[in-house]
């Protein structure tokens, strides 16, 4: 166990780095966070900082020198780096994992190994185009970039076999070509497991989106018992697939006939698992920094129905905040704002956590929230 007072580090100074630090220091740890971005947000709340690429070897070894333990808040850091630091301190999630999970290749071929059902797909291995054969069944299809994608970037739809072979002209990286499925519905769940193997899952939630991006999330998803075990049983296995140690979240579509597919990992805490914070015993971020430190696991009890809605850039004018009066006012909504500088359409700049008697009570109320901060704005 690595107790109190140690330094833990975290790779990423978003804003799950941010929350990963509060929550590391509530609990009487010192933080070291590394990011390239000088306003990235997470150094407002470190004991240390280092300004920095994640693939420099100074920045490794100063990392490797000061902290106990290392974890990370998002897929891209590189996993060699990470293979690195794992020679001479404890890192969760492994290089191994978030080697996976940062290649979408590699993600989709090792679900589909391991009998995880995932929407159909091909590879385009630097950029050679599969025969028509193999494309046409997956059209209309969402081509997504093997790596670095998030928020719907790095993804494009494609109608045909002509505008796929148009696409790919002159490009040379590699994709992955995945049929669209007619969606009833997307959920995610985010689970803890320590290195003994022990898992803790929080309940499944039920998200919507806007343009690829994560609008609002509500829990416990409106779906039945048995759905809702199975959604949970895969997760648990696919972590027990991965031998994974620290906080893992998988997506998942639901289709036609209550058809369920993977849709992606994260190596990290989710934007859909932040209601943890507000509305259970303990936060994904707690049970990060709990791997991380080898403590035992934490309850993933809900303590009250709750939904989430995401706060974009877009609701930002010349870097002011949207009017939050409303939201500030309301007897049941928490407000996060992440400290980013710039706003960008998009970019994830805050959230608030909404309780009410039912889930879809909540999520209803995130709705009109988020649906008067747009009006608002517009009139503005
Ligand atoms: P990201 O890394 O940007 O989250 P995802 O693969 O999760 O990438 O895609 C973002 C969103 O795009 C999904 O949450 C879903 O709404 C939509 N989407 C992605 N793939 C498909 C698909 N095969 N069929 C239908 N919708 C999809
Ligand atoms: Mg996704």
């Amino acid at each position: 166990m690595i107790l109190p007072g140690a330094v833990l580090g975290v790779l990423g100074g978003g804003q799950l780095g941010l929350m990963f630090s509060l929550a590391a220091r509530r609990m009487g740890y010192r933080i070291m966070v590394v990011d390239p971005d000088p306003d990235a947000p997470a150094f407002a709340v470190s004991d240390r900082r280092i300004v920095g690429s994640y693939a420099d070897p100074d920045v490794l070894s100063e990392v490797a020198r000061s902290c106990e333990a290392v974890t990370t808040e998002f897929e891209n850091v590189p996993a060699p780096s990470l293979a690195f630091l794992e020679k001479i301190r404890t890192v969760r999630p492994s290089s191994r994992s978030v080697g996976t999970c940062q290649d979408r290749i590699l993600e989709k071929t090792f679900l589909r190994d391991q009998g995880f059902e995932t929407a159909p797909f091909a590879v385009l291995l630097d950029g050679k185009l599969p025969s028509p054969d193999i494309l046409r069944p997956l059209l209309p299809g969402i081509l997504k970039s093997s790596r670095e994608g998030y928020d719907g970037k790095g993804q494009w739809g494609i109608g045909s076999i002509e505008e796929m072979a148009r696409f790919m002209e002159g490009r040379t990286g590699s994709y992955v070509l995945e049929r669209k499925l007619d969606l009833k519905g997307e959920f995610s769940v985010v689970l803890a497991r320590d290195q003994n193997g022990e898992t803790a899952l929080y309940p499944v939630a039920e998200n919507i989106h806007a343009s690829g991006i994560l609008h609002v999330s509500a829990v416990p998803a409106d779906i039945s018992g048995s759905l809702s075990e199975r959604i949970s049983s895969v997760a648990r296995e696919i972590a027990e697939r991965l031998d994974y140690k620290g906080v893992l979240s998988v997506e998942f579509f639901l289709a036609e006939g209550d058809r369920l597919y993977v849709n992606e990992l994260a190596p990290r805490p989710h934007n859909s698992g932040h209601y943890t914070i507000d509305a259970c015993v303990a936060s994904q971020f707690d049970q990060q920094v709990r791997v991380l430190a080898g403590l035992p696991l934490a309850s993933t009890r809900l303590l009250s129905p709750c939904a989430m809605g995401n706060l974009l850039g877009d609701l930002w004018q010349d870097r002011s905040p949207p009017p939050l009066r409303t939201l500030l006012k309301h007897p049941s909504a928490k407000l996060y704002l992440y400290g980013k500088k710039v706003p960008r359409t998009g970019r994830k700049m805050g959230h608030f956590t909404v309780l009410a008697g039912s889930a879809s009570e909540a999520s209803q109320k995130a709705r009109s929230l988020l649906d008067s901060l747009s009006s608002s704005c517009e009139g503005r």
